[in-house]
């Protein structure tokens, strides 16, 4: 009779094994981002606004390490997952604890006291300040429509500073989270933690992880494998074509698929090894620009960039 090998000593007996996801490193994902946005920012069109948001990523690295005890998945919503094969820390109608809103309150004061913070972004943040305190059901109201990708009744404004305090709390969910436990399958596209969609791809460079492409939460920060030359909205690997801005960086480029006629950006850390998934996308508006112009579309915003619908 064969004799079979529990799950772990299979993957140690496989080694080609990709790794399947990597949690974020509390210590470095907010940082490094905030980093990279700096250094884009030095040529960039939208300069002022990616210095503003390096002053949320550095306000999001202090929150994250603040606030280190977030009620996680119970014993009973981690069974559930399992059974069903769903993310355990499904975003979606996950019942928050109130401390978000505080971890809000601190990025909005932690960028309010930075010295080249624009009048109009102030006026943003004083009003997010007062929601706080005086509205928090409108805040919660937001979120809810944020996570849930509403086409309506999103605040573009307000809508970069509330999804910034969602990363914090969903980063430290996810960064708790002991990943034995979740599930061997979860629906393709969405992060097997959080179910949020991905905000790019990064190939990356070293280790086990050399060549493989990884995809970056839009939410919690986790990165899990996909097979390259695969759509990562349909999983069509037929009609994929790469795009890119002649004269800018080789590291980015935009992934299309024919099939369902969306893109996302891939970033070749051969290419920058400095890549990161959230500042690259944002400082790289110009191939968004060139991809509608083909006739593609995005399938989800930059977590850090809402546009209300009105304007699109
Ligand atoms: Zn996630
Ligand atoms: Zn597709």
């Amino acid at each position: 009779m064969q004799r079979i090998l529990p799950r772990g000593e299979i993957e140690s007996l496989d080694h080609t094994h990709i790794p399947r996801i990597f949690q974020a490193e509390s210590r470095f994902v907010f940082q490094e981002r905030a980093s990279r946005l700096r250094q884009l920012a030095t040529d960039s069109p939208i300069q002022a606004y990616l210095l503003l948001m390096a002053h949320v990523a550095d306000a999001q690295h202090n929150a994250l390490a603040k606030y280190t005890a977030l009620p996680g998945a119970s014993a009973e919503q981690v069974d559930r997952a399992q059974t069903h094969g769903m993310p355990p820390l499904q975003a979606t109608g996950w019942q928050r604890d109130p401390q978000w809103r505080q971890i809000l309150a601190d990025i909005v004061q932690e960028v309010l006291q930075q010295p080249d913070v624009l009048a109009a972004a102030q006026t943003v943040l004083k009003d997010l300040l007062q929601a706080i305190e005086q509205e928090p059901e409108q805040l919660e109201a937001l979120a809810d429509a944020m996570l849930a990708r509403f086409e309506e009744g999103i605040d573009a404004a307000r809508a970069p500073f509330v999804m910034a305090a969602l990363q914090v709390y969903w980063t430290r969910l996810a960064v708790d989270f002991d990943t034995a436990q979740l599930p061997v399958i979860t629906p393709f596209g969405v992060c097997p933690c959080c179910g949020s969609l991905p905000v790019s791809t990064i190939v990356r460079i070293g280790g086990s992880r050399e060549g493989m492409r990884y995809a970056t939460c839009s939410l919690c920060s986790t990165e899990w494998h996909i097979v390259r030359v695969t759509c990562t909205h349909c999983e069509d690997t037929e009609k994929i074509a790469y795009h890119s801005i002649a004269d800018a960086s080789e590291a980015i480029k935009a992934e299309s698929c024919g099939k369902c006629h969306t893109y996302r950006k891939i970033f070749y850390q051969e290419k920058d090894q400095m890549v990161e998934a959230v500042a690259d996308d944002l400082a790289s508006l110009e191939l968004d620009v060139l991809m509608g112009d083909e006739g593609f579309f995005r399938v989800n915003d930059n977590p850090l960039l809402w546009q209300s619908a009105k304007d699109s």
